[in-house]
């Protein structure tokens, strides 16, 4: 028999977060946020869930070939564009949309022979200072891709950094927005302004044409702990389970893990669960990490190791061996446990979590029961 751990995709989920970002912009297409693995859910894994999406967006050319092979025709967006200039001929072969943030870029696109001319997304930085043209060159760089022939259509964009939270006295897009309205007023083509945060939060303020929701399709929360899954009713697309493989009764004084770093204060139980750090469960999660067993609501104790952590048992007196072990996403009988509480308690982001699932781990996808 397998280690018993193993992680689930929710097809179901998928597709009613992606329904749950249309419903915020209603007027606004949608791309899917795909990268780095789709988060973590697997390309293929994910695609069933988010194909009512209206593009794709990443920024791997093999992950674009991928989503191509699985049969998707529409728009597939790169969201860092071409890092080199044999990169444009798979542009042109698979009709790939590609973001244009540098000068570099350009004089690639002028220098590509093709028959089959690009959609660009010319990239504003409005205060991000990643990647993007400054507000004072934007209006060269549109018009020097505007009389490129290579350029069919060319769409504007710019990127967040604080949509999430108050930042600076402001609403954390107001100057980025400003920015981006005096930077592209009069130029013709289409936006993309929004990220997740950015369309959970500040929709009733942005018009665009598509809107990029990352983080919120896999049920992730961008502004967590403001905010829980259950306020902006998103739901978990991954669930990392295990089982309970051995279980230990200790007195007081008695420490557990590597470190000693726990010890108990009176007699208790604890269950040691088949999950560790080579799993992608978090090191850093300390004691009183929240995890479910059977469903319910307890805490992990002493350290993470590599492929074990121990989770207290005392007060769960039905859970033993071989007892279901939720470390994050759906549990038993309609419990929860959010990514971002687990992300938390690691001092990071649902975001890594989901993305840091080690590949030893075996995935299956869960269908909508018919
Ligand atoms: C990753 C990414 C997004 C998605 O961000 P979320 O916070 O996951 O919604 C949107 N736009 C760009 C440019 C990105 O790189």
């Amino acid at each position: 028999m397998p280690r018993p751990i193993e992680a689930l995709i929710h097809v179901q989920a998928l597709t009613h977060n992606l329904a749950r970002a249309r419903a915020c912009a209603p007027d606004a297409k949608i791309w899917a946020v795909v990268k780095a693995n789709a988060y973590g859910h697997g390309i293929a894994n994910a695609y069933e869930g988010l194909r009512a999406a209206d593009g794709f967006a990443l920024l791997d050319l093999d992950e674009a070939q991928q989503i191509r092979s699985l049969g998707w025709r529409g728009p597939i967006l790169l969201l860092e564009g071409c890092f080199e200039t044999r990169d444009l001929e798979l542009c042109s072969r698979l009709k790939l949309w590609h973001a244009v943030h540098c000068e570099q870029q350009i004089d690639w696109l002028a220098m590509h022979k093709t028959h089959e001319p690009h959609r660009v997304f010319l990239k504003l930085n409005s205060g991000m200072n990643r990647l993007g043209f400054s507000p004072q060159s934007f209006r060269a760089a549109w018009t020097r891709l505007n009389a490129l022939p290579q350029v069919d259509e060319i769409s504007l964009m710019t990127h967040f950094s604080d949509a999430d939270a108050l930042r600076f006295g402001s609403d954390g897009i107001a100057s980025q927005l400003a920015l981006f309205e005096a930077a592209t007023a009069e130029l013709p083509g289409e936006t993309t302004l929004s990220n997740s945060a950015a369309t959970l939060r500040h929709s009733s303020r942005l018009r665009s044409d598509w809107i990029r929701a990352g983080i919120m399709s896999y049920g992730g929360v961008p502004d967590f702990p403001e905010h829980d899954p259950a306020h902006w009713d998103l739901r978990p697309a991954m669930t990392l389970r295990s089982k309970i493989i051995g279980v230990q009764q200790l007195q007081a004084g008695d420490s557990v893990g590597y470190g000693s770093s726990f010890t108990a204060e009176q007699a208790m139980r604890i269950g040691v669960v088949a999950c560790g750090y080579a799993d992608g469960y978090p090191r850093h999660c300390a004691t009183g990490t929240p995890v479910l067993v059977d469903g319910q609501r307890t805490r992990t104790v002493g350290r993470v190791s590599m492929d074990m952590l121990a989770v207290d048992l005392t007060t769960l007196k039905s859970s033993g061996f071989g007892s279901e072990v939720t470390l994050w996403g759906q549990g038993p009988k309609g419990s929860l446990l959010p990514i971002d509480e687990v992300a938390r308690a690691a001092g990071t982001i649902g975001y890594e979590l989901m993305c840091a699932l080690a590949r030893r781990v075996p995935v299956t996808v869960q269908h909508p029961v018919s």
